[in-house]
């Protein structure tokens, strides 16, 4: 990140370069609700698969699983979010702009809990109305805070033709891990403790969206659960909240740029629970990830509403694990790596703007050019390491458009490590200009040696 840039620098950039787009975008646009597009997928992907690597693959004792999205509403009430996952809402009456009441509260150092009951909210609100302004019009006259449900609303036969109870899709992924904790137990047999790991989607009613990635209406969730027994909580929660911090710096991230974030009002069941805020553009600090100790209210109010016995039996001792959480926003990270990644610099006394993923994450590690599009020679050369190189390393650009300067800059702006030039000397001697992106120095390699330089 340089150090002027600004978060509309970065929305126009990630749709320039096909990383994201507005959702429904020819009807208007649609607020709250983004499409990634080719570069942006594949980014998304890469921290995907760097975070199931940390979290699942790396780790002895965690299980991974994707549930189905549509679940029995029933689940929706155990977890109290039928009752309870709502925003507190107040409308101006001068120009009828909705505010979130709990984020005027926090402008103003005053914290709501978020599970806090609407006429507690509505009273912190009262109090300290007059220093909350509108944001349209500036008055201070506003409705009583409401809560408003965030759940969205579908309809699924089986369900929805019982009559009385629509189905929701998730307000939040981890619910599926509740419900396959007993599928794991009985099925892989792990010891307590043990985690289980999803990468799921969530939908929620925000009233307003904003902050591009930063709020939405759909989103990605990075989601583990770490089961274990009842009181030996405390260490297991300062090892995990060292892990997901570490993770962070692995994506590139500077420390300085990474703050915790400790919860003041908590939820009545956790024992424990801490943010991990990112510094983004224009935005400032701000929440990318949760990490919570939930004791056992999540088994213990699955159990009361499924009539089923969600207890671990170790050797005849029986218990209900208690849960730690880990649950990160994928859209919020990828914007952090992003704004992390993005900058401009001067490179042979002409500005550029590269963008400097580390190689796990680049959408394309290495771009293949020949020097001339209309040379066949050249481009028959070009092509057979282009047909080489896409065999180990995953992601392999081609490209023969304009001159070579335009090329750099472009794969550059994508975050493209590697370019590889193949000229007339390529034909004599079989080696190749090797360019590094972040330096701008140039090399020659033998084509059998290519590997070596451009693999991770
Ligand atoms: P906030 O206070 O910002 O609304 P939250 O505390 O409700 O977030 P959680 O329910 O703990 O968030 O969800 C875990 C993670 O999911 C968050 O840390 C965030 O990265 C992500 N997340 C939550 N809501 C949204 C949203 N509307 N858009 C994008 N990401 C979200």
């Amino acid at each position: 990140m340089t150090q002027e840039t600004t978060m509309d620098d970065i929305i126009a950039f990630a749709k320039r370069k096909g990383f994201v787009f507005q959702g429904s975008e020819i009807y208007g646009g649609a607020a709250g609700l983004y499409d990634f597009g080719p570069n942006g997928v594949e980014l998304l992907n890469n921290i995907k698969a760097s975070w199931w690597q940390a979290n699942v693959r790396e780790k002895e004792n965690y299980y991974g699983l994707d549930s189905a999205m549509f679940k029995d509403p029933r689940v929706w009430e155990a977890s109290g979010h039928v009752g309870g996952f709502s925003d507190p809402l107040a409308e101006c009456r001068e120009c009828n702009t909705r505010i979130r009441v709990d984020k005027e509260l926090e402008k103003i150092g005053v914290s709501a809990d978020e599970k806090m009951n609407e006429a507690d909210i509505n009273a912190l609100f009262v109090e300290h109305a007059q220093e909350i302004a509108c944001p349209k019009c500036g008055g201070h006259n506003f409705t009583p805070a409401r809560a408003f449900n965030l759940l969205v609303k579908s309809n699924l036969g089986d369900f929805t033709s019982k009559g009385d109870s629509p189905v929701y899709l998730p307000g939040e992924a981890c619910q599926g891990i509740y419900l396959n904790y007993k599928n794991i137990v009985d099925s892989m047999h792990p010891k307590v403790p043990f985690g289980i790991g999803q990468i799921g989607k969530a939908f929620r009613n925000e009233i307003s969206p904003r902050n591009f990635l930063f709020r939405t209406r759909e989103f990605e969730q990075a989601d583990t659960q770490f089961f274990v027994r009842p009181h030996e909580n405390k260490e297991a929660f300062e090892k995990i909240k060292k892990d997901r911090w570490q993770w962070y710096l692995s994506l590139g991230i500077t420390e300085k740029h990474l703050r915790w974030k400790q919860h003041e009002n908590l939820v009545f069941y956790a024992s424990d629970a801490w943010d991990i805020e990112y510094d983004f553009p224009t935005y400032g600090f701000d929440e990318v990830e949760g990490i919570h100790d939930r004791t056992d209210y999540d088994l213990t109010q699955h159990m009361k509403f499924s009539g089923t016995d969600l207890s671990y039996n170790d050797n005849g001792e029986k218990f209900i694990p208690w849960i730690l959480e880990t649950s990160m926003g994928l859209g919020r990270v990828f914007l952090a790596v992003l704004s992390e990644c993005y900058s401009k610099d001067e490179l042979g006394g002409e500005e550029r703007i590269v963008l400097k993923l580390p190689y796990a994450l680049a959408p394309t590690k290495v771009a293949v050019f020949p020097l001339l599009k209309n040379k066949p020679e050249l481009q028959e050369k070009a092509r057979s390491v282009y047909a080489e190189l896409k065999k180990y390393i995953p992601a392999v650009a081609w490209d023969d458009n304009g001159n070579i300067g335009k090329r750099y800059r472009r794969q550059d702006e994508v975050g493209t490590l590697y370019c590889v030039t193949i000229d007339f000397d390529t034909l004599e001697d079989d080696t190749v200009t090797v360019r590094h992106r972040d330096t701008g120095e140039q090399e020659r390699v033998m084509i059998s040696k290519l590997g070596d330089v451009v693999g991770e």
